[in-house]
């Protein structure tokens, strides 16, 4: 197997995505409603909405750079809370790094770790957070680890994309014990500490959707 996403595969795999949260309206609610204010499913279900419904007539010769630019903006335009925010500079950012490296029509497994790595470092600085705050951060980060490491011990390009999905439900899972720093579960006296942070979820279910597409493609 062979990592070599497309702008194509990209659309299959938002349209995908969006059906999967879909899904998970009442999961995603409660943990929000636990934590934070139970708007989370609503903002990144309306992301995806949106997202898939501006791809519907997307020109055959899209590039990398548009697409991304284009998902930031509808994050931002149309997305409520710190998920459209966080989501628009991510995506936005993914663009810029797709234009600087020349990533035009097709992602390879360093390109496809180069885009997720731009929208890490951003979310990061949007979010003025760190790892381990427990936030959607924490998903990408530990996917993004479990990836490079991966890389450094030359496995498989399947290996590889089966550590991401680990690393991300693995980093999504250890929000459970995190005190929160960022967001609205850092106003509680308990911090949030015992209960999952919607947003690592979230994340991790995109994460996990993207992982499975590739390894289903071949
Ligand atoms: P809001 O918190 O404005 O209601 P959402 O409900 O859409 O927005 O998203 C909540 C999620 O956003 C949290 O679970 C957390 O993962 C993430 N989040 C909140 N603040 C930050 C931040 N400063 N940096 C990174 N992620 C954050
Ligand atoms: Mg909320």
């Amino acid at each position: 197997m062979t990592v070599k996403m497309t702008v194509n595969d990209f659309i299959q795999y938002f349209n995908q995505t969006k059906d999967r949260i879909y899904k998970e309206k009442d999961y995603v609610t409660e943990l929000d409603s636990a934590t934070g204010d139970g708007d989370h499913w609503v903002n990144v279900n309306k992301g995806f909405e949106q997202i898939t419904s501006g791809l519907k007539d997307a020109p055959a010769d899209l590039t990398f750079v548009d697409l991304f630019k284009n998902i930031g903006m509808t994050m931002f335009s149309s997305v409520g809370g710190s998920s459209g925010a966080l989501y628009g500079s991510g995506y936005v950012a993914a663009s810029k790094i797709c234009k600087e490296k020349k990533y035009i029509h097709e992602l390879d497994v360093h390109a496809l770790y180069d885009v997720y790595h731009a929208i890490l470092v951003e979310m990061m600085k949007r979010g003025k957070t760190e790892p381990g705050q427990k936030t959607m951060v924490d998903s990408l980060y530990s996917a993004l680890q479990a990836y490079q490491e991966a890389m450094d011990a030359e496995k498989s390009e399947k290996e590889i994309i089966m550590a991401f999905i680990k690393g991300a439900n693995d980093g999504a899972q250890a929000t459970r014990e995190m005190a929160a720093v960022k967001g609205r579960a850092s106003y509680r006296t308990d911090k949030g500490i015992g209960h999952l942070d919607p947003g690592a979820i979230t994340m991790a279910m995109q994460l996990e959707s993207l992982g499975k597409y590739i390894l289903n493609k071949e």
